[in-house]
């Protein structure tokens, strides 16, 4: 029978779908009094209605039962509880209600100002990744530029060197390739002097038998042959036989930017336990303490020293040995660092450092401490100083693996830093050496 009609209530409430509320209230109204149902009843037609309007009509009528929707008579006034429409309708209403409501708009103002704050925390974060994007490119761009300028600096540098030595050979080989020329034509009109010489011998030789020889005919006896000056051919071929890129490469060495500091150690700043050799290039502890002079430049509470030559302009670099040394500092300090206190080696200081403890604990003097994973243990620390970049970076330069690098670095004038830190009773003592690397290849100015 006609069980889809509006209020068929059982047919079509699965109120959660897009359809929703308004249709699963219509489906609970009541058809006569257009409320919700009170005390929903079903009829045999399968209509609802409230139990009170369906009395009420039925009692209304003169004739047969009928259902006032369908008009299907009944043979009797019967009707059934229907408990599940029932209990839709207390939901409808609950969910109708003020409060239910109200609780329902601040539900809604809540998520979407929710998802407002995460669609602008979202809106930041992409900012954020495209400046780090452009940064990232403008950064890689400019090392471009960096790079290509460096390895320019040494294609130039190889290029004028292989243009200096072709031209030197071109010149040398004409030399004596002129001199040869030379010794030739010399060799060439002696031989056509000696032909002139032996056709008048020979005619005064055919006159000899016919008639009376009077005299020997004048000639040329003695032809004369410049000694040839060409330079020594052995030497000419083994200078250039010679290891041509190992000089090359030393020159160049020479001219790099920057390449290996020539350091030396400050006398003036030295700790009084410290003492240097006589090249100023290494630094030993000492087991007396040595009479020095007073010098506000000289460190009296840690022993330290600090290189004779500084820096607040240029990028610098230099290699220090540190062997096997297990304890050092190592780095950049200030000038205007106090040498009258102890302070804790940090930027914040004026002091950019790298450092050991027992022979393996490794790590970069930052406030607090960055402990740094070194795994081989390098016997020559590089230290890189770009003053422009305010970059003070560390290397094992026994491969130039970076090590830690401070971006914060010095604003003012620098010293190349060293302490080589006092040993445990018992252990060996050795220097921290200012490496001349190669050690021959630089001259000191
Ligand atoms: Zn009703
Ligand atoms: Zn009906």
């Amino acid at each position: 029978m006609a069980s889809s009609s509006r209020n068929s209530g059982n047919s079509r409430n699965s109120g959660n779908s897009g359809v929703s509320k308004a249709t699963l209230r219509e489906d609970l109204t009541c058809c006569i009094c257009y409320e919700l149902f009170t005390e929903p009843v079903m009829l045999g037609c399968m209509h609802h209605f409230c139990k009170r309007c369906i009395s009420t009509y039925w009692r209304s009528l003169r004739g047969p039962v009928s259902c006032p929707q369908c008009r299907q008579e009944f043979p009797n006034k019967h009707f059934q509880t229907n408990y599940l429409v029932a209990g839709l309708v207390e939901k409808v209403k609950a969910t109708s209600s003020n409060g239910y409501l109200k609780n329902l708009q601040r539900q809604l103002k809540n998520s979407l100002d929710s998802q407002k704050s995460r669609k602008e925390e979202f809106i930041t974060m992409i900012r954020k990744d495209e400046e780090q994007m452009d940064t990232i490119r403008k950064a890689g761009a400019a090392l471009r530029d960096r790079i290509h300028s460096d390895f320019q600096a040494l294609h130039h540098f190889l290029q004028v060197e292989e243009a200096v030595v072709l031209e030197q050979l071109q010149r040398e080989q004409e030399v004596m390739e002129q001199s040869l020329q030379r010794h030739l034509e010399d060799l060439h009109t002696a031989v056509r002097e000696l032909e002139e010489n032996l056709n008048t011998i020979q005619q005064a030789a055919g006159t000899i038998s016919g008639s009376l020889m009077v005299e020997v005919p004048e000639f040329n006896s003695r032809p004369q042959i410049q000694a040839m000056t060409i330079p020594d051919f052995d030497e000419f071929c083994s200078k250039y036989i010679a290891p041509l890129q190992y000089t090359v490469w030393r020159k160049m060495f020479q001219s790099l930017k920057p390449g290996p500091l020539p350091l030396t150690f400050d006398d003036d700043t030295v700790h009084p336990s410290l003492l240097l050799s006589p090249d100023q290039t290494q630094v030993f502890e000492n087991v007396v303490i040595q009479p020095y002079q007073h010098n506000p430049k000289r460190f009296v509470q840690c022993v330290n020293v600090l290189a004779a030559q500084g820096f607040q302009t240029g990028r610098h670099y230099w290699e220090v040995g540190v062997g096997i040394k297990p304890k050092w500092d190592l780095g950049v300090a200030l000038e205007t660092v106090d040498r009258q206190t102890r302070v804790k080696l940090c930027p914040e200081n004026g002091y950019w450092t790298l450092r050991l403890r027992n022979g393996r604990d490794y790590s970069a003097g930052t406030q607090p401490w960055t402990s740094l994973p070194v795994t081989s243990r390098p016997q020559r620390i590089g230290v890189f100083v770009d003053c422009e970049e305010r970059r003070v970076s560390f290397y094992s330069a026994d491969d130039m693996r970076l090590l830690y690098s401070f971006s914060n670095g010095p604003r003012a004038k620098a010293f190349p830093f060293f302490s080589p830190c006092l040993s445990e009773p018992g252990q060996k003592v050795h220097p921290l050496r200012l490496l001349h690397f190669p050690s021959n290849l630089i001259t000191e100015n």
